[in-house]
């Protein structure tokens, strides 16, 4: 093989993803939603593994001209969006244990409908409680390509099972809730809408963020916890955020021989979240956060 082609270190195996959406207007715009936020975790992520990593700026042009050579793809308003992919590849020429001397950056973009095709839209999960996708001062935290291996196996069988996916506990305990396989999870009891905080182990999605400032302005009280399994069992609603589910309700959690229930349907909090989400996402609710930006 010629030495120009060698993807020979094991740094070349290193790769970060991101992931955001193109929603498209009633009135025919194209609005990106937080894209800085993504290329800011990138770049944390690019850190933690010695990655070169292309600015915020370099980031965020490359997403606005994938997405805007792809505009004929983005769905009608309320119809879905164009899904955007970043990804930060290690390349280059290093024989052993060492990070990748180069990266290759790429955005792969694709239409995308509902995440969770259930019947009400909610989700079922089944927490795997032998199985776990992030340990302590590990890489949990960042959205790289090694985190997702350990999650194939549990999603595969639960979804073979007729769940929709798998929350994750902690690995150190076992006794606390984590997050979906590609998603946060909150839980409400009362008015009170807790979370579980970022420590390392769970990646700070955008989507929480953003929810947990929309919540704390529609007057919820907000608090970021270790949430112990049981208090997800007691919760009155359940519902998990991220680019691609959105906010989606969950309908039920499986752990061990219990499975619990929760509220669904219009009067949800989770419900109401999506509403002002969704709204600012797709331009129908004027946008005061300084959240979106337009590309046309
Ligand atoms: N957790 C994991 C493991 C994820 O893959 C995602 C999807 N990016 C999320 C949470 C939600 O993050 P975001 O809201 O930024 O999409």
């Amino acid at each position: 093989m010629a030495r120009k082609h060698m993807q020979t270190s094991i740094g070349t195996n290193l790769g970060l993803i991101e992931g955001l959406k193109a929603y498209r207007t009633e009135d025919g715009r194209v609005l990106l939603f937080r894209p800085h936020e993504n290329a800011k975790r990138m770049q944390v992520g690019a850190q933690r593994l010695c990655l070169p990593f292309p600015s915020v700026e370099q980031f965020v042009d490359a997403v606005k001209q994938t997405a805007l050579a792809n505009k004929h793809w983005v769905p009608p308003n309320g119809k879905g969006s164009l899904y955007l992919r970043p990804m930060l590849m290690g390349s280059g020429h290093v024989l052993g244990l060492a990070p990748a001397p180069e990266c290759t950056f790429l955005i792969y973009a694709t239409p995308m409908g509902n995440h969770y095709l259930t019947k009400h839209g909610a989700a079922n999960l089944y927490i795997d409680d032998k199985l776990h996708r992030a340990a302590r001062g590990g890489t949990g935290g960042i959205k790289c390509i090694t985190n997702y291996s350990p999650v194939f196996e549990a999603v595969t069988q639960a979804r073979a099972r007729g769940f929709s996916d798998v929350l994750f506990l902690d690995a150190a305990t076992g006794k606390y809730v984590e997050e979906v396989s590609s998603s946060n999870v909150f839980i409400v009891k009362g008015n009170v809408i807790s979370t579980p905080p970022i420590d390392g182990t769970i990646l700070p999605g955008i989507t929480r963020k953003s929810l947990m400032e929309l919540a704390l302005d529609l007057g919820y009280q907000v608090e970021e916890r270790h949430i112990p399994v049981e208090d997800l069992m007691d919760a009155d609603q359940v519902f998990c955020t991220g680019t691609a589910v959105i906010v989606t309700p969950v309908g039920s959690v499986t752990y061990q021989d219990t499975r619990a229930e929760y509220k669904t349907g219009e009067e949800t909090v989770s419900n109401k979240l999506k509403a002002m989400l969704n709204g600012i996402q797709m331009g129908l609710i004027e946008d005061n956060k300084g959240w979106t930006l337009a590309l046309n």
